[in-house]
């Protein structure tokens, strides 16, 4: 497969932002697998416990939070692990890491449930996962070892797997990932650079981006980006597929089949949006020192349905969180500023009128200036004060979209109930 089509593999994460310098970063490696049948088979039975047992395990934390009002920590659940593998043997044969990391992962959701409780914002308690929806695991540090000329990553207790190393890797590899799609298996290595870039400082240019509908962003100097609309070109492809899937009887081979192809055309869309969006992000870190975004309420936004298409084919957010990053490379930085009013004010002399949504000029009341609705609204955007976009938060919307490409299938069964 061509590596244009992966432009997640440089995709730059800071790990625990609070710990690290900025210096020190991570950076993601993935790459096709090739496994055997057997291996495979393997692979399935993995997920298959893990799954489980991360759902066993959400189960006990949950009653206990609600039951009792007490946190059960990982560590706790940790301790029962050895009792657990002497009753199950599909749990003794991964590799004890493995089972950590997916304990480790309950934990990560705890702590950001816990999180969203402390800013009183809406927290939305960890779920459980259906088989289906759970398609990783990570080696978190050792246990597994990639031999770069023969092509070939050794996994322990599973074996050696053939892969499509499409480009060297250069650096310490920190943990190894192994993930079901839509079109196969990938392994994804996180890898700490041996030499960090050197910080470009960039001219102290400032520049406000008005995320549109009908462009896809329009600057504060006046320049657009036109918008691809993957999606809505795709809508019909889509759609068929979609209809496939409903057609199918439940349960039926053919319907899982109908589903495969579903999920890869999903896939699809969502690797040329992601492509795209890499592209400009480059584009404008280049260019400015300060990017300015609105901080715009995407599911508020969402709910209105006649929008809902456009807003979530151009996918704002992941288009900002990797704007940031890139800007964070190149010494710069991403800031976000309150939306309210950006459309309605002049950005010439202040005044406020009424801007519906079908009027595309802003013809100004008080001083006369006739200008592009989106265009004003860049401009109001550009002279706010703005905050920094966190890393974390930048992380959690990467992961976030990261997850979002994988088609779901309406009717799929719901979660069995934890046996462990
Ligand atoms: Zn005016």
């Amino acid at each position: 497969m061509p590596e244009h089509r992966f432009p997640e593999a440089s995709l730059t994460i800071t790990l625990k932002p609070c710990l690290v310098s900025r210096e020190e970063t991570v950076k993601a490696y993935k790459y096709k697998l090739k496994p055997s049948a057997k291996v495979v088979a393997i692979f399935e039975a993995w997920l298959a416990a893990l799954c489980e047992l991360y759902n066993a395990a959400l189960q006990e934390r949950r009653d206990a939070y609600s039951i009792n009002g007490i946190s059960i920590s990982k560590k706790d659940q940790s301790a029962q692990l050895p009792d657990i593998k002497k009753e199950r043997d599909d749990l003794a044969r991964i590799h004890s890491q493995v089972i950590q990391e997916a304990l480790k992962r309950l934990d990560l959701a705890f702590q950001h449930f816990f999180r969203r409780v402390k800013e009183s914002r809406i927290p939305g308690f960890p779920r459980f996962r259906s088989r289906s929806r759970y398609d990783s695991f990570t080696y978190p540090q050792s246990g597994f070892k990639l031999d770069q000329k023969r092509k070939k990553l050794h996994l322990s207790k599973i074996g050696s797997v053939e892969l499509h190393l499409s480009r060297p890797i250069e650096g310490e590899i920190k943990t190894c990932t192994i993930k079901r799609e839509a079109d196969g298996w990938y392994v994804v290595f996180a890898v700490e650079e041996n030499e960090p870039k050197p910080v470009v400082m960039m001219p102290d240019k400032t520049v406000g981006i008005d995320v549109g509908i009908k462009t896809f962003a329009t600057l504060s100097n006046g320049e657009q980006i036109e918008n691809p609309r993957f999606l809505r070109n795709r809508e019909r492809e889509l759609k068929k597929a979609q209809r496939r899937v409903s057609r199918r009887i439940k349960r039926s081979n053919r319907r899982k089949k109908a589903v495969c192809l579903l999920a890869k055309k999903h896939q699809r869309v969502a690797r040329q949006r992601r492509d795209f969006h890499f592209k400009e992000a480059n584009k404008l870190a280049k260019k400015y020192r300060v990017i300015k975004f609105e901080n715009l309420n995407i599911k508020g936004m969402v709910k209105n349905h006649h929008l809902a298409k456009s807003i979530s084919d151009a996918g704002w957010r992941q288009f900002i969180s990797i704007t940031a990053h890139k800007a964070e490379e190149a010494g710069g930085e991403v800031e976000e500023v309150k939306a309210a009013g950006t459309t309605t004010r002049c950005s010439r002399c202040g005044q406020d009128q009424k801007m519906p949504l079908d009027i595309r000029i802003y013809r100004c009341g008080s001083c006369g200036q006739i200008m592009d609705r989106d265009h004003n609204a860049a401009i109001n955007i550009k002279e706010r004060k703005g905050r920094a976009v966190l890393s974390s938060r930048r992380r959690d919307a990467v992961v976030e979209e990261a997850r979002t490409y994988r088609a779901t299938d309406p009717e799929s069964p719901t979660i069995a109930r934890p046996r462990v």
